[in-house]
């Protein structure tokens, strides 16, 4: 039988962040502006969320969330509005900061899970002892998951996971290794790169009816929402803004028109289901067409960092 889908929303507060990766798809490039969520867009975000079911997740992201200078009012106030709370941030910032963080969402801080960038860690060693006082320091009840990206992986690097590797196994902690992803393609796994990436296969989600829309969501700074990560770059799968009156979930499943899903989160929270809609899948895709042009030069700026991103990357 099928799992019950669960919601969720990513609400990427911020575009800076602490950290430059050179293969961050979190939020760089995805919008032009690279700023922080305005008050207005954060009104609007808390005016949406009240209303709904008190069962959605919800995930305050960045870039580096913590940045954003309303980041502590932000979630008291999601907190105080009866909701669960997903964060994360990528272990930047002085400990202190995060144990203001788990005493004042406590046990209703859900997740807290910790991306670490071994190429911008300055100083290795006071990241891991900053990570053992947060394992021991956040809520009970929080799940942390420690997410590292497999990026050019060399002896040093080996060494570090492994160390990460131990911390986590005394903690009892999942560690998570990322394939790195280019706009919606991974990265093709490298000979050195197999031991943490097994080699599975991409989610084939091609015209397969989909709850993202419906039941889960991402919202970027400006207020411009989304379906899930993939359908970020297309228009048609935009669902409004926010702050305008043209925002809207999606009443029903729709086919996603992607031959993968890239996103691995819908895949985890049940979204897809494996009934398949060839003709609607038709349909977006035209619209997708239609929408291409006007997508093309609204973005080019965007397009060409990223096609100047996606070259230094793979030659
Ligand atoms: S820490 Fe995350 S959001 Fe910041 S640059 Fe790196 S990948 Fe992007
Ligand atoms: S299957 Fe994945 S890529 Fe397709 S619409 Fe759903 S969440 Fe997005």
């Amino acid at each position: 039988m099928e799992n019950k889908p669960k919601k969720f929303i990513d609400f990427i507060i911020t575009q800076k962040c602490t950290y430059k990766c050179k293969y961050c798809s979190q939020s760089k490039f995805q919008t032009k502006q690279n700023h922080h969520a305005s008050n207005k867009t954060i009104h609007s975000f808390l005016n949406f969320i009240k209303n709904l079911e008190k069962d959605w997740e919800i995930t305050i992201t960045g870039g580096e969330a913590i940045l954003h200078p309303d980041f502590f009012k932000l979630i008291e106030n999601v907190k105080n509005l009866g909701f669960k709370l997903n964060l994360i941030t990528n272990l930047s910032f002085d400990i202190n900061i995060y144990t203001k963080i788990f005493k004042l969402i406590d046990t209703e801080l859900n997740r807290y899970d910790i991306s670490l960038h071994l190429d911008e860690i300055k100083n290795f060693n006071q990241t891991v002892e900053k990570l053992e006082i947060f394992l021991k320091l956040k809520p009970k009840t929080t799940t942390t998951v420690i997410h590292i990206p497999i990026y050019k992986i060399n002896k040093n690097k080996e060494e570090q996971i492994d160390k990460i590797i131990k911390l986590s196994q005394k903690y009892n902690i999942k560690v998570d290794f990322q394939q790195i992803r280019y706009l919606n393609r991974h990265k093709k796994i490298l000979q050195n790169e197999k031991k943490y990436l097994n080699n599975k296969p991409p989610f084939k989600s091609f015209s397969k009816l989909c709850y993202a829309g419906c039941n889960s969501l991402i919202i970027y700074e400006n207020g411009d929402a989304y379906k899930c990560y993939s359908s970020r770059f297309l228009k048609s799968n935009s669902l409004g803004n926010i702050n305008s009156k043209n925002f809207n979930l999606l009443k029903r499943m729709k086919p996603c028109t992607f031959k993968f899903c890239s996103c691995p989160k819908p895949l985890i929270y049940n979204q897809i289901t494996e009934q398949k809609d060839y003709i609607n899948t038709i349909k977006s895709m035209v619209i997708n067409t239609i929408f291409l042009p006007y997508y093309v030069i609204k973005n080019k700026n965007i397009l060409k960092n990223k096609l100047l991103q996606y070259i230094t990357q793979n030659r």
